[in-house]
């Protein structure tokens, strides 16, 4: 048990945390408890990250975003219990199915932009944006989750600093370069890299070298989706194109 929560199964292991299935031993509901992982617990750095994650759950409510529920402290373990969400992350489920008919693409990056859309007009850009962390729920529901590095534009001190964290695979290329900011439109080239994976059965760049991954982002021109998926209107290619774009001014405003 850790709090008033009664812990089953683990359902994750990220960078940071470790996530189990737990139930609410008051009322028996179901959720997910999310604790730093036992190596990383002690470091402040990564407290503070941890409390920030919290602070920017608690404020964003919206139906394509994982709901938080509460939080508590046992000991030096802080904790936060959120919306149980059953189906396994989106990763695993192109692991298991490969690339997705367009339509079903289509469907499913939708339910991302709107929980985008709702984050960045609160102000948070995720910065993290990958398949790991988009969970997907059995009635076909997308939630967005792990707030973990994301940044809160309307709070001032921790974020200052902006130092590039985020994934390779999916990481646009002024994360990467540092300039120009990072702003709302970083996530956007993320989600043109989640969406060119979903139609594609692989992200546009790849590399076991992070080095020449890095330079892909940079300068590459990302392949043709029709290459891989023949029957993805050219409509839909060049809406990807558009999210790839190098230069954020090129991208799409929101
Ligand atoms: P980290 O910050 O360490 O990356 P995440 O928040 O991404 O941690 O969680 C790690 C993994 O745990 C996710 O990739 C997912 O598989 C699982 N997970 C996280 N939150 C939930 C949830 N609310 N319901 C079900 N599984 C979850
Ligand atoms: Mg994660």
């Amino acid at each position: 048990t850790i709090g008033p929560f009664e812990l089953g199964d683990k359902l994750g292991v990220g960078g940071m945390g470790v996530v189990y299935r737990a139930t609410y031993t008051k009322t028996g509901i179901a959720c997910a408890i999310k604790v730093l992982a036992p190596d990383v617990n002690d470091s402040p750095g990564v407290q503070q990250r941890f409390e920030r994650e919290i602070a920017i759950l608690k404020k964003l409510q919206h139906p394509h975003i994982v709901r938080y529920y509460g939080g508590g402290r046992v000991g030096s373990q802080r904790f936060y219990a959120m919306e149980l969400v059953q189906g396994g992350s989106l990763e695993q489920h192109l692991k298991k199915r490969g690339k997705l008919p367009w339509k079903e693409a289509l469907g499913l990056v939708r339910q991302v932009a709107e929980a985008l859309e709702h984050a960045h007009t609160a102000g948070v850009i995720h910065r993290d944006l990958k398949p790991a962390n988009l969970l997907l729920a059995p009635d076909g529901k997308l939630k967005l989750t792990d707030f973990g590095i994301a940044r809160d534009t309307t709070a001032t001190a921790l974020t200052a600093a902006g130092k590039t964290v985020g994934t390779y695979a999916y990481m646009a290329p002024e994360q990467i370069r540092g300039k120009p900011p990072v702003d709302r439109r970083t996530d956007l080239y993320a989600l043109g890299c989640v969406l060119f994976e979903m139609l594609a059965g692989e992200p546009p760049f790849d590399s076991d070298n992070p080095g020449e991954l890095l330079v892909k982002h940079l300068q590459d021109d990302p392949p043709r989706v029709t290459s891989f998926a023949p029957e993805c209107p050219i409509w839909l290619e060049e809406m990807v194109f558009k999210l790839l774009e190098k230069d954020p001014e090129e991208r799409y405003y929101d």
